[in-house]
C-alpha cells in the first residue's frame, strides 16, 4: 500500500519512485474524460527488454534465470573452497563467521556486482511497518596515495556485508525504546541469496538482513520466522525420531505464496486521491458490470496485461524467483501470479520482491498494481494464500501420504500434529493476519471468514473417522476417475475435493492459509504457523511416549496417538459452507473463537496464555509480543486515520460541488420548461435529488462531529474500540449517501472515475 502521509525516511527504494512519479501526474489538471481516453488508447509502446542469443533468437527462461542473483549457488562457484566450507559451518552449526571468510565473501560479491555495473549496496529489511527498508552506501573507499592525494577505490569489507547500523529510531519498536537504547543493528542473512535491483536509478546491490535492537529484541518480521524454522525443526525431529525416522537431522518449512492483485490505469488512479493515500476506494457506487457474468476468471488475459506480466516476470526470473502460474482472478481487472514454492525464509523474502516488481513494472507501463486486500467494495478482494508445508532433510514431504504404511502413518500423525496446532493456537492465528485492509476481506461472504477452521475433504475425513471409531481402514478405488471413454486413459483424482470457503484447508500435500490478506508480509502468519506446529509437535512427543508405555507395538501407539489427538481436536475440522449463518452458529457452539475484526483479534496478543506458546518456542519473548500489540494498534489506528481524513476531503472538495453543479443545472432546467406535465416530473427527479443532497450533507457533519470527538482521545487501545464502533458505522452511512449521489448526478459533472471505468477499461485497451 502507498501512503503519502507516511512518516519514514527511508522510503523503499522502488517505492520511491513510484511516489515521485504519481506526485507529477496529480498536479496534472483533473479531468475523468481524459483519463478514460487515455486508459483505453492502448498500450502505452514500452521497451520490453528481451534476452537473446547472437542469432537474435529469445534464450530460455533457465540461462538468464538468477543471473542477477549471489547465493550459495553462486558461492560455491566464486569463492575460495576454504571460505565457502568455512561459511556452510557458520550456517550449519550456527559458528561465528571468521573475519578472513567475511572478507573472502565480500571481495567475491564486489567483484560480481562490480561487473554487473552495480554502484551501491544497501542492507535490506523487513521493519514491522509493513514494507522493505534500505539504506545504500557506495561501494567505495578514499585511499591515501603516497603523495597525499585522494584516490577512490571500490572497496566491500566482510564487516560491511555483515553488519550495519540504519538508525533505528525511524523504525516502530512499539514502546521498547524506551526502556532499551534506540540502537538498531541489520544482519546478514546468508540463507537468502543477495540480488541486484535495477530501475532507472541505477543498479544496487541488496543484501537481505534481520533487524535487531542492542538487546537482541527484533524490531522485524524475519527475525521471528528465522527463530520459528529452528525451534519447529528441533520440535519435529523428536517427534520423528519416536515414530522410527532416527537419521532425521533438521526439518524444512515449505511455502508456495499465491498472491492477488489489481491492476488499474495509472490515470486513474492520479485522479483518486483514495486509491494513491489508502489504496483503497472510499467511495464508489458498484458498477452495473461487476463479476456476475463469471467470465473473468480464468478467462483470456488482455493484451496489455499480458505484456506487463511478461515484463514483470523476466525481472522477477532474473532476480531467482520462481514464477510459474499466472491468471485472470475472478473480479475484472484482478490478477494471480504464483511460483513454485520454496524454503519458506527464501520464499517470502521473494514474495516481498515480487510485490515491488509488480509495482514499478506497472506503473512503467501506465498500471498501477492495488495490493490492498478490497480496492473495490462490491467486487472480490484479494487474498495471498500460503501454501505450507514441512519436508525432512531427504526431501520428503511429511504431509504427502506416501506408497509404504510407515509413510502413510507418519503422514497421517504429523497430520494430526498440524491439526492440534491450528486447533489449539486459532486464536493467535486469526490475531497474526488481522490487519484493517484484510477486516474488509475476512467473512465478507467471498473470502474465507474470520472463524479459522481446517478443511480437510472428504477421503480424508472418512479416514479419520474410521481411525477415531477404531475401525481398520481398506484401500479404496476412490482415488480413480474412470470416465468411460477408452480413448482417454483413466487419471487418477487429486483426492481432495476443493473448499473455496474454508481458512486453513488440506490440498493434497500441503496446507493453504488462505485467510492471509494480499498485502501482507507472509513472515508473520508463518512464524505463527510455525511456532504454533513446533509446540503442538513437543506436547504430541510427550503424549506419544506415555501411550508408548503401555502399548509397546510402535504402529499401534502411533494410531492410537492419532486416535486420541484427531477426537480432541475435532472441533476445529469444518468442511461446511464457510460463508453461512449456520457456520457462525456452530462455531460458536463448538466453542471456537469468533474474532470478526482487527480489534478483537489483536487482544489475543494480550493474552499471556494464548501466547504463551510463542515465548516457549522462543519465537518471540514476552516484551516482543507486548510491542508487537502496540505496532499493530497504531498502524491500525493511523490507517484508519488517514481513510477518514482522505474520505472528508473527497466529500467536502468532491462529492459536494459536483452536487452543487447538479442543483444548479437543476434551477436552470425547470425555468426553461413550460410543458406542465414535464414540471410535474422534473419536479419529482428534483425532490428526489435535494433529498440525497441533504443526506450527503448530514452524513458528513455528523461523520466530521465524530472525527473530532475520537481526536481528542489519545489513548490508542480506546480509540481503535471506538473507531470500530463508532466511526466506521458513521463512515459507511456517508460513503452509501455519496454513492448515491453518484448514480444521481450527470455524468460530466461527476469528477472521480468510476468503478466500471476503472474496472473495465482493461478490456477496452
Ligand atoms: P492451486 O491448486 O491452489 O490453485 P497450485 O497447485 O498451483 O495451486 O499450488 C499452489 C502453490 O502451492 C504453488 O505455489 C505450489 O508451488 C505450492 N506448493 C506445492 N507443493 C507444496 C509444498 N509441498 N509446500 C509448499 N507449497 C507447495
Ligand atoms: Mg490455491
Amino acid at each position: 500500500m502507498v501512503v503519502l502521509a507516511r512518516g519514514n525516511k527511508q522510503l523503499s527504494l522502488l517505492e520511491g519512485t513510484s511516489l515521485q512519479r504519481l506526485v507529477k501526474e496529480v498536479t496534472m489538471s483533473f479531468d475523468r474524460t481524459a483519463a478514460f481516453k487515455a486508459a483505453i488508447s492502448g498500450n502505452p509502446k514500452i521497451k520490453i527488454e528481451k534476452i537473446t542469443d547472437d542469432h537474435g533468437r529469445e534464450k530460455p527462461i533457465s540461462e538468464y534465470f538468477g543471473c542477477m542473483t549471489f547465493g550459495l549457488s553462486q558461492m560455491r562457484e566464486k569463492l575460495p573452497k576454504e571460505a565457502y566450507n568455512s561459511l556452510l559451518r557458520t550456517l550449519e552449526q550456527g559458528k561465528k563467521l571468521p573475519k578472513e571468510t567475511a572478507d573472502a565473501i565480500a571481495l567475491a560479491i564486489k567483484e560480481w556486482a562490480v561487473s554487473k555495473g552495480v554502484t551501491h549496496f544497501c542492507h535490506w529489511f523487513q521493519p514491522m511497518t509493513g514494507s522493505t527498508a534500505e539504506k545504500h552506501d557506495a561501494f567505495i573507499t578514499i585511499q591515501h596515495s603516497h603523495h597525499s592525494e585522494l584516490k577512490v577505490v571500490e572497496r566491500f569489507t566482510g564487516s560491511q556485508l555483515i553488519q550495519g547500523e540504519p538508525d533505528a529510531s525511524s523504525f516502530p519498536s512499539g514502546g521498547m525504546r524506551s526502556t532499551f537504547e534506540a540502537r538498531g543493528y541489520t544482519a546478514w542473512d546468508p540463507t537468502s541469496p543477495l540480488f541486484i535491483v535495477e530501475d532507472e536509478g541505477g543498479k544496487t546491490l541488496c543484501i537481505p538482513t534481520v533487524f535487531f535492537g542492542y538487546h537482541g529484541q527484533a524490531l522485524d518480521n524475519k527475525t521471528p520466522l528465522l527463530r520459528s524454522v529452528e525451534s519447529l525443526s528441533d520440535a519435529a525431529c523428536e517427534f520423528l525420531k519416536l515414530l522410527g525416522d532416527v537419521d532425521v537431522k533438521k526439518i524444512f518449512c515449505t511455502l508456495g505464496v499465491e498472491q492477488e492483485y489489481f491492476l488499474i490505469d495509472r490515470n486513474f488512479v492520479a485522479q483518486r486521491p483514495d486509491l494513491y493515500m489508502t489504496g483503497r476506494t472510499l467511495l464508489g457506487a458498484i458498477s452495473a458490470r461487476g463479476q456476475q457474468l463469471e467470465d473473468h476468471y480464468f478467462g483470456s488475459i488482455p493484451s496489455r496485461i499480458k505484456h506487463f506480466m511478461q515484463d514483470a516476470e523476466l525481472e522477477l526470473y532474473k532476480l531467482g524467483i520462481p514464477i510459474k502460474t499466472r491468471h485472470n482472478e475472478v473480479a475484472p481487472s484482478q490478477f494471480e501470479v504464483a511460483p513454485i514454492f520454496e524454503d519458506v525464509n527464501i520464499a517470502t523474502d521473494h514474495n516481498v520482491l515480487t510485490m515491488e516488481v509488480l509495482r514499478r513494472v506497472a506503473l512503467k507501463h501506465g498500471l498501477f498494481c492495488l495490493l490492498h486486500e478490497k480496492p473495490f467494495a462490491g467486487v472480490n478482494g484479494s487474498g495471498k494464500h500460503n501454501n505450507w508445508s514441512i519436508a525432512n532433510d531427504k526431501g520428503e514431504n511429511l504431509l504427502e501420504p506416501g506408497s509404504t504404511p510407515h509413510q502413510n502413518l507418519r503422514f497421517l500423525a504429523v497430520l494430526s500434529v498440524v491439526i492440534k496446532a491450528v486447533h489449539d493456537h486459532a486464536d493467535v492465528l486469526r490475531a497474526s493476519i488481522a490487519t484493517p485492509g484484510n477486516d474488509h476481506r475476512l467473512g465478507a461472504n467471498e473470502a474465507p471468514p474470520a472463524i479459522i477452521s481446517i478443511f480437510l475433504g472428504s477421503l480424508l475425513e472418512q479416514i479419520l473417522n474410521t481411525i477415531e471409531e477404531g475401525k481398520t481402514l481398506k484401500a479404496t478405488d476412490a482415488q480413480i476417475i474412470d470416465l468411460g471413454v477408452n480413448k482417454i486413459p483413466n487419471i487418477s483424482r487429486d483426492y481432495t475435493d476443493r473448499n473455496r470457503t474454508s481458512p486453513f484447508a488440506f490440498t493434497g500435500n500441503k496446507f493453504e492459509f488462505r485467510a492471509v490478506g494480499s498485502s501482507a508480509n507472509s513472515s508473520v502468519p508463518m512464524a505463527v504457523l510455525n511456532a504454533a506446529v513446533s509446540a503442538s509437535f513437543k506436547a504430541c512427543t510427550a503424549k506419544l511416549k506415555e501411550i508408548m508405555k503401555s502399548k509397546t507395538v510402535r504402529d499401534e501407539a502411533v494410531l492410537e496417538f492419532i486416535r486420541q489427538t484427531v477426537t480432541e481436536t475435532k472441533v476445529i475440522r469444518f468442511d461446511g459452507n464457510g460463508y453461512s449463518d449456520e457456520w457462525k452458529a456452530e462455531a460458536k457452539k463448538r466453542g471456537l473463537p469468533i474474532l470478526n475484526t482487527t480489534a478483537d483479534a489483536l487482544t489475543v496478543l494480550k493474552d499471556k496464555k494464548a501466547t504463551q506458546f510463542l515465548v516457549d518456542t522462543k519465537v518471540l519473548s514476552a516484551e516482543e509480543i507486548q510491542s508487537r500489540y502496540h505496532i499493530n494498534i497504531e498502524r491500525y489506528v493511523k490507517t484508519l486515520d488517514l481513510e477518514h481524513d482522505t474520505l472528508l476531503e473527497l466529500t467536502l472538495s468532491y462529492v459536494l460541488p459536483a452536487l452543487e453543479k447538479q442543483a444548479v443545472a437543476f434551477e436552470k432546467a425547470q425555468r426553461s420548461i413550460s410543458l406542465d406535465t414535464l414540471k410535474k416530473i422534473h419536479a419529482e427527479r428534483k425532490d428526489e435529488f435535494e433529498i440525497v443532497f441533504a443526506e450527503v450533507l448530514t452524513a458528513f457533519e455528523e461523520f466530521k462531529s465524530k472525527v473530532n470527538i475520537s481526536r481528542k482521545n489519545h489513548n490508542e487501545e480506546a480509540r481503535m474500540k471506538e473507531i470500530v464502533t463508532t466511526l466506521q458505522p458513521a463512515a459507511e452511512k456517508l460513503r452509501k449517501a455519496c454513492d448515491r449521489a453518484e448514480v444521481i448526478v450527470a455524468n460530466e459533472f461527476w469528477p472521480l472515475p468510476k468503478y466500471r471505468e476503472m474496472l473495465l477499461a482493461n478490456l477496452l485497451s
